[in-house]
Parts: structure tokens; C-alpha cells; sequence
């Protein structure tokens, strides 16, 4: 079986070639690389797709966590409460502003911050919430907008692997990922749901303030041009990426039909396989499986399931394999081993297996086949 991929984004790009080109094409032709029209049609676009009010699209993800918490007005000394077990990003723009990460364990089956542990982190410095819908499934959105709200804390829903998922309140209304927070940022760095060709992102807010100061920091702090009421970045999503992203926006709900089938089939292939534990999926979140993630048991040697696959021309990765409490650049703020054991153990015991929009069925089935090989 040849060219199995985490992600095959040159057959997608095949696949939808021409409207790109043209896309493209259109950019070259009218030459505003920066800014150009189609900036403010992609998030209008994206504005409608996500039932946000107000969508200001950056340089990356990492940049939309940092103007996000800016526009919040976070201060040094700040307190701000981040899952142990994510990607760097979250972390890494607390401490750039003198803010200081709280970390807070995960759920072991669903990867998610877990609620019942906001309440031992609070202080009289905390500020806010960092929820990391991880691998495509929104966190516990109700629970945590109620802590929230009772404790008077901002939310910032860091949406870069869920774009597109949907979230079911109790009282059966429903919102996209990254709309229900004070904030939601996303990512659309290739591999992403949403990917484009380059580095991009964007943040969402439904509160007009907000979207204002937003639109503001990311534009070196300006509203009129040469005048500037605050300190700001500059974090653009330039006119390229946005033509590019507009033509794969239309397919964004069709990807995650075709990652669900492949993750689907994962679930019934190794459901009842005693050494694998599949991902949970909770009722309130539908999941756009930007990641296959599965946990392996203790018996299991992950690295040799890891160079096994491999050797067969199988890729997989360990998201993550250490968590933020444990990594050097922040053992600062006082991580020890054995402070959160779950995500401890899951950065031992998770690996993903290649899922994305292009998979065949004979290329799943030989993925399927030889991870039972292994065992
Ligand atoms: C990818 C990612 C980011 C950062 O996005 P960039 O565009 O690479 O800066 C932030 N958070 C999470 C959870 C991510 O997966």
C-alpha cells in the first residue's frame, strides 16, 4: 500500500484545482496582496459559516490567542487557566504578555479540560479560561461558561482543531465551536480542518466592543490609519490565503463527513481491541476528528507500535508526547511530575493515526489490518 499520509493535502488540492487556480489567478491579476477584497469576503464568509457577529482574520492561531487575550485586557500578574495536555501556543502567548499560566488537568477519555478542577485553580488573580476544543471535539462549554460566569472570568475557546464543530446546549440550543467563549481563535495552518496554503487564522467574538479592539491590535493598534489609541501587532491574513480560503470553506463540512467515515471505521475496528482505547465522543459536541487519537495500554510498547507501523508504511504521531507543566520553557511556573497525572499518562499512552479528507477504503483497511498485525 503506498503514500498513506497524516494528511494528503496535495490529492485534496487536486481535487479542487481549477476553482484554486482561479482563485489565485484573480489575486495575481488585480495585485492587492495585502488587504485585497477578498480579506473581508472570506470573513464575511466565515462570519456566516460560524454564526459569529464579528471575525478579524490574523497571521496564524498563535497570533489570535495572543490578540484575543490583548483585546481582553489581561494584565501582567494575571492568572489564566490552561489544559495541561495541548499544543504550546496557549502557554506560550500567557507568558510572552507576563501573564501567568494555571494549568488544570484533562478527562482521560475525552481529552478535555476537566471541569471539576476549574474550582481548586481559581484565585483572586485569575482572569480566565483557556478551553482547547483538542482533536476536533468542543470542550464542556456549558459548565465552564457557568464557572465562568459565577466567577466573573473571560472564556477564550481556542478552536484550531475544531472549526466547524457543533455544540448542544441543555436547553437543545445549538452554536459552533469557537462562538460560545468571549473569544474563539482558530488556525488555519495547512494541516489544519481549515488549512490554506500558507500560515493564517482569525478570531471570533459575538460582542461588538470586542470585535472592535480586536480589528485594532491586529492592525498595529489603530482604527485611523497613523494613529494609535493602543499597543498593537501586526497579524494579517493576506489576500492569497484568504482567495484560497474562501473556495475551501464550501467544502469544510464535506471534509469533516469524510473524516467521520474514516473515524467511524477506526471505532468499529478497534472498539473491542483489548490494548486500544478508542476516542469518546460526548453527546453535547459533534467531532470533526482533526486528529484519530487513541489510547494505547500500559503493556503496550507505543514506540515499537509506532516504528512497526512505520516499517509498513503507516505514519502516526503523538500529539503531545510532554505536557506544558513539564516542558522546559515552563517549568517556571512550578511543574512537578506527578502534579497531573492524566495528562501525564496520556502524553505515555495517546498516538493518531492518519485520518483526512482523502483516505480510500483499501488504504484504511490496510491500516486496520496491520495495527492487528502488531498485537
Ligand atoms: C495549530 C494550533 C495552534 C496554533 O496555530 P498556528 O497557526 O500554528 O499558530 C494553537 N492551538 C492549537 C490547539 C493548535 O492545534
Amino acid at each position: 500500500m503506498n503514500n498513506i499520509q497524516m494528511v494528503d493535502l496535495k490529492t485534496q488540492y487536486e481535487h479542487i484545482k481549477q476553482e484554486i487556480n482561479q482563485a489565485i489567478q484573480d489575486v495575481l491579476d488585480q495585485a492587492a496582496f495585502i488587504n485585497g477584497p477578498q480579506v473581508k469576503k472570506f470573513a464575511s464568509e466565515l462570519g456566516a459559516y460560524t454564526g459569529a457577529s464579528f471575525v478579524t482574520t490574523c497571521g496564524n492561531g498563535t497570533d489570535a490567542l495572543q490578540i484575543a487575550m490583548m483585546a481582553l485586557g489581561f494584565k501582567p500578574g494575571d492568572e489564566v487557566i490552561v489544559p495541561a495536555f495541548t499544543y504550546v501556543a496557549t502557554v506560550e502567548v500567557i507568558a510572552l504578555l507576563g501573564l501567568i499560566p494555571v494549568f488544570v488537568d484533562v478527562t482521560e477519555d475525552t481529552f478535555e479540560l476537566d471541569i471539576d478542577q476549574l474550582a481548586y485553580r481559581i484565585t483572586e488573580r485569575t482572569v480566565g479560561i483557556v478551553t482547547v476544543h483538542l482533536y476536533g471535539q468542543c470542550s464542556n462549554m456549558e459548565k465552564i461558561l457557568d464557572f465562568a460566569g459565577l466567577h466573573g472570568l473571560k472564556v477564550i475557546e481556542d478552536t484550531a482543531q475544531a472549526l466547524g464543530a457543533v455544540y448542544t446546549f441543555s436547553d437543545g440550543k445549538t452554536m459552533k465551536a469557537g462562538t460560545m467563549g468571549h473569544i474563539g481563535t482558530t488556525s488555519f495552518f495547512p494541516s489544519k480542518n481549515l488549512g490554506c496554503y500558507g500560515d493564517g487564522g482569525a478570531i471570533f467574538t459575538n460582542d461588538p466592543d470586542l470585535g472592535e479592539k480586536i480589528q485594532m491590535i491586529a492592525n498595529h493598534g489603530q482604527k485611523q490609519k497613523y494613529y494609535h489609541d493602543s499597543v498593537g501587532v501586526n497579524s494579517r491574513l493576506d489576500t492569497l490565503q484568504a482567495a484560497i480560503l474562501s473556495v475551501k470553506l464550501n467544502y469544510l463540512d464535506t471534509y469533516a463527513g469524510a473524516r467521520n467515515e474514516v473515524a467511524t471505521a477506526y471505532d468499529a475496528a478497534f472498539d473491542s481491541h483489548p490494548q486500544i482505547n478508542i476516542p469518546v465522543r460526548v453527546k453535547q459536541s459533534t467531532h470533526v476528528f482533526h486528529q484519530y487519537t487513541v489510547r494505547l495500554q500500559e503493556s503496550v510498547d507505543r514506540y515499537a507500535f509506532k516504528s512497526y507501523l512505520n516499517g509498513k508504511g503507516i505514519p502516526s504521531m503523538v500529539y503531545y508526547p510532554l505536557p506544558l507543566h513539564l516542558q522546559k520553557a515552563y517549568l517556571m511556573y512550578g511543574g512537578k511530575v506527578g502534579q497531573f497525572p492524566v495528562s501525564e499518562k496520556l502524553c505515555e499512552r495517546v498516538i493518531s493515526l492518519p485520518i483526512h479528507t482523502e483516505m480510500t477504503s483499501s488504504q484504511q483497511d490496510y491500516i486496520i489490518e496491520q495495527v492487528y498485525s502488531f498485537f
